[in-house]
C-alpha cells in the first residue's frame, strides 16, 4: 500500500490521502488550505501493473482529458481495454 500524494498546482501545497478517502476513478474538487485556489485530483488505478496514479488540474477536466489519460507507471490507456492486442515484448 502506498500513500496518495498530490500537491495543489498553483502553490505547491503537498497533500497526502493518509486516510484513503479518495475514491479511484472519481473527480474529487479540493479547495487549497493555503492558497485557496480550486483544483481537482482523479486518482486511477492501472488495469495492468495495479499502480495509482494521481493527476492534478488547476481546472476542471472535461471528460475527453480524462479518457486521454495514461498510466504514469506503464504507461498503458486507462481508456483502452486491455484484451485486444499484446504488445509485451
Ligand atoms: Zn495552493
Ligand atoms: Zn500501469
Amino acid at each position: 500500500m502506498c500513500l496518495t500524494k498530490f500537491s495543489c498546482p498553483t502553490c505547491g501545497h503537498g497533500y497526502e490521502d493518509e486516510l484513503e478517502i479518495l475514491n479511484e476513478g472519481e473527480l474529487h474538487d479540493f479547495k487549497c488550505e493555503k492558497c485557496s485556489n480550486p483544483f481537482y485530483v482523479l486518482i486511477k488505478e492501472c488495469v495492468k501493473c495495479t499502480v495509482d496514479t494521481v493527476f492534478v488540474w488547476r481546472e476542471k477536466p472535461t471528460w475527453e482529458t480524462v479518457s486521454l489519460l495514461a498510466c504514469g507507471s506503464c504507461g498503458t490507456s486507462y481508456a483502452q481495454p486491455d484484451d485486444s492486442d499484446e504488445e509485451d515484448s
